[in-house]
């Protein structure tokens, strides 16, 4: 994840939630994408390092396990910069300038110069993130599927040059992957529409009750559409009470619910959720040293990784001196 403002919903369900329950079955490596903010930040790179910390503090309290999963910081770890350099000799531009989020991001964030090398490089740096783990599987939201996709062409072409060096990427989605925010377009810091996993819960409950829901529907006997309306998408996520979700979605079909209802419930189930990781976030931030330190040792455990996997490419592309 990109250090770039606070952890909101999205990324609870797009990609932390998987982040805890890979734990079980895999070797997980998770970390603060520094260098990647840097790509759409870099004229005010001040908030970095907070939110790097800030961000950590919201995995733990959403489950990740520093003694289980390597937690560590991106530019910790320079080798990424080496390889990426030399996954940058084989790609061809094209590639990297038809990945659709270049442009779009571009669009999206015009106050922002983005016509920059760093910023169209990218996804090849997230490329060189992935494949210094001979990382198999990534947990990530939909939005980064096309990025993934770059991922496995650059590493096959990288083999077809240099033989069977790197390991080719998988996504993993979850069941949510594209989280709407409060104004229906997809919530992300960049739209001002998220829910925090930081806010407290007047908060949660006054962010609930500006949420777009049916427009069609201006009296709360008007029948309603559940399908693709963002509260009950919501509600499917977050309400783990499946009958209170059922009922209020047939009554919504029947003109026979009040938004306000729908929507108190939902914040109430929402709250319900963050309570327990606003606590522990709380008892974790208490102590700032431990943060870094886990960042710190994380890193230093994935530096003997990527070191590894170096050394083999190293050897692949002939650049090995040895003295
Ligand atoms: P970013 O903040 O862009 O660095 O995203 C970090 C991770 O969260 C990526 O895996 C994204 O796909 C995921 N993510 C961010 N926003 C959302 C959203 N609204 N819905 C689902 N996943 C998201």
């Amino acid at each position: 994840m990109r250090p770039t403002g606070k952890l909101h919903l999205g990324h609870l369900v797009g990609a932390l939630k998987n982040w805890v329950d890979l734990q079980e079955r895999y070797d997980c490596f998770y970390f603060v994408a520094d260098w990647h903010a840097l790509t759409s930040d870099y004229a005010s790179p001040g908030g970095i390092t907070g939110y790097a910390l800030d961000n950590v503090a919201d995995w733990i309290a959403a489950g990740v396990d520093p003694d289980r999963s390597t937690i560590f910081v991106q530019s910790l770890v320079p080798e990424h910069a080496e390889l990426y350099l030399l996954l940058s000799m084989v790609v061809p531009v094209p590639w990297l300038e038809r990945v659709p989020t270049y442009k779009e991001q571009q669009e999206q964030l015009a106050e922002k110069d983005l016509s920059t090398f760093g910023f169209l490089g990218y996804p090849l740096l997230q490329t060189a993130d992935i494949a210094i783990y001979d990382g198999r599987f990534v947990p990530v939201g939909d939005d980064q599927v096309p990025h993934l996709e770059l991922s496995r062409e650059v590493v096959r072409r990288f083999n077809q040059f240099y033989g069977e060096v790197l390991v080719e990427p998988q996504p993993l989605l979850t069941p949510v992957p594209r989280l709407p925010g409060l104004d229906n377009r997809k919530m992300s810091k960049s739209y001002a529409n998220t829910i925090d996993l930081t806010d407290d819960s007047t908060t949660v409950a006054k962010k609930v009750r500006q949420m777009y829901t049916d427009p069609k529907r201006i009296r709360a006997d008007i029948p309603g559409t559940v399908e693709g309306n963002p509260v009950f998408m919501y509600h499917d996520a977050f309400n783990p009470d499946a009958a209170e979700v059922e009922d209020l979605k047939t009554r919504y079909r029947a003109g026979a619910v009040g938004d306000v209802e729908v929507k108190t419930k939902l914040a109430r189930a929402l709250n319900a959720m963050l309570e327990p990781m606003r606590e522990r976030r709380r008892d974790i931030l208490a102590r700032p040293e431990l943060i870094r330190e886990i960042a710190v040792e994380g890193s230093r455990k994935a530096r003997t990784m990527a070191r590894a996997t170096m050394a083999r490419v190293r050897d692949a592309v002939k650049l090995r001196y040895s003295v």
